[in-house]
């Protein structure tokens, strides 16, 4: 095919992907964003096919199998994650994005192995340190994203306080990281001299995978955000890198998409938190051991919050985690209707930037079950509104809504919250009075105007709507 051709399919694809990313920034237009996307990359893999210009034979064979199976292995697991699960699955796609570039980078040093390096000058040295810097990014992306997949999970077992929270580390840990990462960029240097030692090349993979380890380990609790969007970025920064390698315009256009977009939503999360990127990395406020519960609290009925709710004129829906794990977001809405039509109440959501377990949770959640966007309000915009609002119902949020956050101290010191506490009475859905993410007693839990509502989301719902229905 013609180079104007070539460069004509990857300009198309890449005013996709732009296209693509001004679509998902708002969740009405988000199912176009994600179309605009796939059209790109469908553009991208083949004008990258036709600009191969391949014969018969194997090489056909290898590309149809590797679409094949890739389109599989995505499917499947798209198929058959829950709602719960899509956090570890984005922060185990990054991970993939980051090998791939990773191993696309490696199979071209080892081209040189094969067929000699390129001549020394300016060239080799840009495809030595491009390889070098795909190679860092891309592993450490894979393990650290590994790693957060599990800490997000809950961690396992055997290992399960040690990644969950960071109990020991970061103060031995920082120079240890900084001396990992001089050594990568001493052997990247090294390597221009003798692009093909397969000592160098081994030593950059193993040192860059520890790195992506030692890194994601001691963060925990409430950073989790910040930590799966920063490796985001990466993944697509580790892309652009490769896209220098092996002169491809559109991996680089992509990844550098892929990597500015992950800094600003890493930028977001820190805004959210209260945090510095640099704090979040470094020190290690982000986890600990979780809190030991040695207060009660008397819980109450559906019938009982229903008597409340029918006063209410104003309530206010604070959602979180559990609300994902309980998938009651149809019952939340129905909830929402039936208080709207039989009592006029105005009803309004609260949206904490960090609810759930993945950037926009609460959003994708509320949107499945037809919930207006205009009663989907940010955190800044509600606060203000509960002083004067009657009931705010907690659904399965805790960290989120958690006071303990103000004072200044603890893994949620100076994280901005949903002021739920503020409202006239507060009922907070959940099992027990356990803690929340970032591991940390709620004091709102044991307040007099706090109506406990013990039992899973979904069934607690159904009660509550049953019980208003009857009222
Ligand atoms: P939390 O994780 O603080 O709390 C969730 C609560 O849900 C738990 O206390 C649990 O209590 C309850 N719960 C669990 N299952 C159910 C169920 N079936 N029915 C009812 N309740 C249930 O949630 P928040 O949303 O308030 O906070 C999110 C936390 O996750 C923050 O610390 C945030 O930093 C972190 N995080 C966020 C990410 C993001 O991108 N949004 C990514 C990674 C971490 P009980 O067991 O008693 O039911």
């Amino acid at each position: 095919m013609d180079s104007e051709w070539i460069n004509i399919g990857y300009l198309i694809s890449a005013s996709l992907f732009i296209f693509g990313l001004k679509n998902l920034g708002h969740p009405r237009t988000a199912p176009k964003g994600n179309q605009y996307g796939m059209m790109g990359m469908a553009v991208a893999v083949i004008t990258t096919i036709a600009k191969m210009q391949l014969g018969e034979g194997i090489q056909w064979v290898l590309i149809v199998a590797g679409i094949v199976i890739g389109s599989l292995i995505g499917y499947i697991m798209a198929v058959k994650v829950e709602m719960t699960g899509m956090p570890e699955m984005v922060a185990i796609f990054n991970g993939f994005g980051g090998a791939a570039s990773a191993l696309v980078a490696l199979s071209e040093t080892w081209k040189w192995i094969d067929y000699g390096a390129p001549d020394e000058g300016l060239g080799r040295t840009v495809a030595v340190v491009a390889a070098g810097l795909s190679a860092l990014v891309g592993w450490m992306t894979l393990t650290g994203s590994l790693l957060a997949m599990y800490k997000l999970k809950g961690g396992i077992e055997i290992f399960g306080k040690w990644i969950r929270t960071p109990t020991w580390g970061p103060g031995w840990l920082n120079p240890v990281k900084a001396l990992l990462m001089i050594s990568v960029f001493a052997l990247i240097f090294l390597s221009v001299e003798s692009p093909t030692d397969k000592n160098y090349i081994a030593a950059i993979i193993g040192i860059s995978c520890l790195l992506g380890v030692i890194l994601v380990l001691p963060i925990g609790g409430a950073d989790m955000p910040v930590v799966v969007s920063l490796l985001n970025s990466l993944s697509g920064i580790a892309a652009a890198f490769t896209g220098f390698i092996i002169g491809n315009s559109v991996l680089i256009v992509a990844g550098s998409l892929v990597g500015a977009s992950g800094l600003i939503l890493t930028m977001i999360m820190c805004k959210a938190m209260n945090r510095q990127l640099f704090d979040v990395l470094f020190k290690s406020f982000g986890g600990s051991d979780k809190q030991e519960l040695t207060r009660t609290k008397v819980g109450s009925d559906a019938d009982e919050v229903a008597m409340m709710a029918d006063s209410a004129q104003k309530i206010i829906i604070v959602p979180g985690y559990g609300m994902a794990v309980s998938q009651c977001q149809h019952q939340v809405k129905e909830f929402a209707d039936l208080m709207t039509e039989k009592f006029d109440t105005e009803v309004k959501y609260a949206i904490h930037p960090v609810a759930g377990r993945m950037p926009g949770h609460m959003n994708v959640l509320l949107a499945e079950a037809n919930v207006p966007y205009e009663q989907l309000i940010e955190m800044d915009e509600i606060n203000p509104e509960f002083p004067e609002c009657d009931m705010a119902i907690v659904i399965g949020a805790n960290d989120t809504c958690n006071p303990a956050a103000r004072t200044g101290e603890g893994p949620l010191a100076g994280m901005p919250i949903i002021d739920a506490d503020q409202a006239r009475t507060v009922v907070i859905i959940k099992r027990s009075l356990s803690v929340g993410y970032a591991g940390v007693d709620n004091d709102l839990f044991y307040e007099d105007k706090t109506m406990m509502l013990f039992g899973d989301g979904k069934a607690m719902m159904t009660e509550l709507n049953n019980a208003i229905k009857d009222l």
